[in-house]
């Protein structure tokens, strides 16, 4: 199986590309983000436990994520691999990703990190709200986001350095010459 983290700081671009590599290479997309705004959407138990910490701009509790993880992983029995975008974005949520994958005899192959300056992002993500109207895109609740992301999730950058599996990915410029970089790691693993 080929199951990669494709890692970056709101707005880096992980769902344009996640879409683009689910395509080339058959996989499952797992967006923790996408999944947490459906239950929202669907007015579900966890989508009203989640739906104000999201509003915010803070991360949801691990405990929560990973079980949801877990599920949405199991659903995809006969998946060729996934593509994991927007998790983990805790050195906990790595640490109990490789632990559940050990348990069902898989691995991550790798991680792909978007690099992208925050003056980009804050420019990208301003752009996006006008289309998207997501509320935890708005200034305020996107500092916080940006601010939970350097405090807590950049720690799992050398968590997977650590490992030999990370590859840094300019993620500024064009979208298929940021994708061709992307395929050629891939398509050295
Ligand atoms: P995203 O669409 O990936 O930017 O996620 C939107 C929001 O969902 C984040 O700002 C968090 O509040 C929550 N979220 C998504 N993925 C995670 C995760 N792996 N851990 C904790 N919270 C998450």
């Amino acid at each position: 199986m080929l199951n990669l983290v494709l890692f970056g700081p709101p707005g880096a671009g992980k769902g344009t590309q996640s879409e683009k590599l689910i395509e080339k290479y058959q996989l499952v997309h797992i967006s923790t983000g996408d999944i947490f705004r459906a239950h929202i959407k669907d007015q579900t138990a966890l989508g009203q436990q989640v739906s104000q910490i999201i509003a915010d701009g803070n991360l949801v509790p691990d405990s929560i994520t990973i079980a949801m993880l877990e599920e949405e992983i199991n659903k995809n029995p006969h998946a060729k691999g996934f593509i994991f975008d927007g998790f983990p974005r805790t050195v906990a949520q790595a640490e109990a990703l490789d632990k559940f994958m050990e348990s069902i005899n898989e691995r991550i192959t790798g991680v792909l990190a978007l690099d992208v300056t925050e003056v980009e992002l804050k420019q990208r993500i301003a752009k996006r709200q006008e289309v998207s109207g997501r509320a935890d895109d708005a200034a305020d609740k996107l500092t916080k986001r940006i601010e939970e992301y350097f405090n807590k999730t950049i720690h799992v950058l050398p968590y997977y350095e650590a490992q030999g599996k990370l590859s840094k990915i300019n993620g500024i410029g064009e979208i298929d010459t940021i994708f061709q970089s992307l395929t050629a790691i891939i398509d050295s693993y």
